[in-house]
């Protein structure tokens, strides 16, 4: 099967590596393709809008970046291969493109994250070209595009939160002149060093969650989408297909 249907959103029944591969073929060919990077929040909230859940849907790659959608699946009886965490599939495409000279913009979070995010990218994955920077509190899309567009980038990352992200680059997908635009959450603040990716640990044993919770408590009314998405996936989630 080439994809999960959770809640209503077709998840692709990708691991690391293919999704990657399939990013990478992306990057070469003509158009704008689109990768969303779902959590069971997002997929929760999905669930419960239609239009957000249309825009995703649309998109050329959904990977299950949480390890609540990959137990959601197994429990609909569809399992998929591992996690496929969107800051990770981030880093190899950047991996990648370093090695072929190609060119990423950078859109989102708070002002100075962005270039702070770009130096850190441009140390790490040498011969990366950064296209351009931008942060995320913009009223004018237009001349946000025209800044993209004057780049030259081959690829986007959007990191403007959820629901806005996906609609974002889903409005604008027509305008852009990218050959990849991801979804791509709080990566920026990562890829900053203003947030910590919790260590290997919490991450192969599926607790990356509870990491995130003790470092950053305020986000704990948004964890109860967790259990929230678990119980409708156990009680509804047959009733999607
Ligand atoms: N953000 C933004 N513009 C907005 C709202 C949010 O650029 O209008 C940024 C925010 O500063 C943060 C990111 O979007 O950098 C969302 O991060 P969050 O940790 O919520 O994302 P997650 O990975 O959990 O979806």
């Amino acid at each position: 099967m080439d994809k999960v249907n959770i809640l209503g959103i077709n998840v692709d029944n990708v691991d690391m590596a293919q999704a990657t591969r399939r990013a990478e073929k992306m990057l070469e060919e003509s158009g704008v393709s689109t990768v969303y990077t779902p959590n069971s929040e997002i997929i929760l909230y999905a669930s419960e809008n239609e239009e957000y859940r249309d825009v995703i849907n649309k998109a050329d790659m959904v990977i299950p970046d949480g390890i609540g959608v990959v137990y959601g699946a197994k429990i609909l009886g569809h399992p998929l291969p591992e996690r496929v965490a969107g800051y990770d599939l981030a880093c190899e495409i950047l991996k990648s493109m370093a090695k072929t000279g190609k060119r990423v913009y950078l859109l989102g979070a708070k002002p100075g994250v962005a270039e702070t995010a770009a130096k850190n990218i441009s140390e790490k994955y040498k011969g990366i070209e950064i296209a351009g920077t931008h942060d995320g509190y913009f009223s004018d899309d237009e001349e946000v595009i025209e800044s993209i567009n004057a780049a030259n980038a081959d690829f986007l990352m959007v990191c403007l939160g959820f629901p806005k992200q996906e609609k974002w680059i889903d409005k604008n997908k027509d305008k852009l002149n990218v050959r990849l635009a991801i979804g791509a959450g709080g990566c920026l603040d990562v890829f900053a060093g203003n947030v910590m990716r919790a260590p290997d640990f919490y991450c192969r044993h599926g607790i990356e969650w509870l990491y995130r919770l003790v470092k950053q408590p305020s986000r704990f009314v948004r964890m109860l989408a967790l259990p929230k998405f678990g119980l409708k996936v156990i009680f509804k989630g047959r009733r999607y297909k």
